[in-house]
C-alpha cells in the first residue's frame, strides 16, 4: 500500500520486552496495513499510534507472526554474532521505491558487541532509501554509546512517570479501589501525553490477556476484555483538552469499573 511516511533510519525503543514487541508490531502494521492512515512512535510524547491498523488483513497477520517478507526480526539467544547480522547485509542492496519500506528489528540490542555494532553503524546512519532499523532493549544502560548516538530513542519505561501510578487500577478484575484512585488522582500532575502512554499500556496488557483466554476458550472473560479494549481504543481516539487530563482519567476509570460490574 502506498503511503507517504517520514520515517527515521534508526529507532531504539526502551521498555519491557512484551510491551515493546507490541509497540513495534503495531508500528509496522500501521505502515503495511492498507486500512491504517498513519504510523508513528508519537512525536514529543512516548506514545505509539495504536488501533489504526485493522489487525485482520494478511499484512497485519504476517506482522503479528513476525513472518512478513519486509521484516527481518532478530532475536538472539546470547550475544549477537556477525552471522546473526548477515541477513541484514544480504537484504540491503538497492534503494527501495518511494513508498516501500523494509524493517530490521534488532531485539535485545544490549547484546550487540562493539564489533557487531561497528559493522552496523554506517548502515544505521544512512541506509539506502526505505530501510529502517528498530532496536529494542529493556534499559538504556548497557547499550553502546555509538548505537545510542545514531538512534531516535523512545523510552517506554514508566517507573518514574505518572502513568505507572494509575496502571495498577486498570489491570485486574478485582474490587475497584475508589479511595486509592481518588487519592492518587488528587496528588497527580498527569500530562496528556502520559495519559496516552497509560492507555497504550492498559491496551497491550489486556490484549495479551485476551490472547491467552482465547487459547483457553474462556469466552465470558474474553468478551469482557474485548469491551475493555474497545473502551481503551475509544479513549485513545479522543482529543484530550489541555488541563482536562484528570477529569478524563476519572471518567475512564468509572467506565472501566462499570464494565467489570456487568454480570
Ligand atoms: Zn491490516
Amino acid at each position: 500500500m502506498a503511503k507517504e511516511l517520514k520515517l527515521s533510519p534508526s529507532y531504539l525503543l526502551i521498555g519491557s520486552e512484551l510491551y515493546i514487541e507490541n509497540i513495534v508490531k503495531n508500528f509496522i502494521k500501521n505502515v503495511f496495513c492498507a486500512d491504517a492512515t498513519s504510523a508513528s512512535f508519537g512525536n514529543t510524547s512516548t506514545t505509539a499510534t495504536i488501533g489504526a491498523s485493522c489487525n485482520l488483513c494478511i499484512e497485519c497477520k504476517k506482522v503479528d507472526r513476525k513472518m512478513h517478507h519486509n521484516i527481518i526480526w532478530l532475536e538472539p539467544e546470547a550475544q549477537y554474532t556477525l552471522s546473526d547480522l548477515e541477513p541484514i547485509f544480504k537484504s540491503v542492496v538497492f534503494a527501495l521505491e518511494d513508498t516501500k519500506h523494509f524493517f530490521f528489528v534488532i531485539s535485545k540490542a544490549q547484546q550487540l558487541s562493539q564489533f557487531c555494532a561497528n559493522s552496523l553503524l554506517k548502515l544505521m546512519e544512512e541506509p539506502p532509501r526505505g530501510y529502517h532499523f528498530i532496536l529494542t532493549a529493556q534499559t538504556k544502560e548497557r547499550i553502546l554509546p555509538t548505537i545510542l548516538s545514531r538512534c531516535i530513542i523512545q523510552n517506554y519505561n514508566t517507573e518514574s512517570n505518572a502513568d505507572s501510578v494509575f496502571f495498577k487500577y486498570f489491570n485486574s478484575f478485582n474490587e475497584p479501589d475508589f479511595q486509592g484512585f481518588s487519592q492518587a488522582i488528587q496528588g497527580s500532575k498527569i500530562q496528556e501525553s502520559e495519559l496516552m502512554s497509560l492507555i497504550d499500556q492498559i491496551y497491550f496488557f489486556w490484549m495479551e490477556k485476551l490472547k491467552i483466554l482465547i487459547q483457553e476458550n474462556n469466552v465470558d472473560q474474553a468478551i469482557l476484555i474485548q469491551n475493555i479494549l474497545d473502551l481503551m481504543n475509544k479513549a485513545r481516539a479522543e482529543n484530550i483538552m489541555p488541563g482536562s487530563g484528570k477529569i478524563f482519567l476519572r471518567n475512564l476509570y468509572m467506565q472501566f469499573i462499570m464494565l467489570l460490574q456487568i454480570p
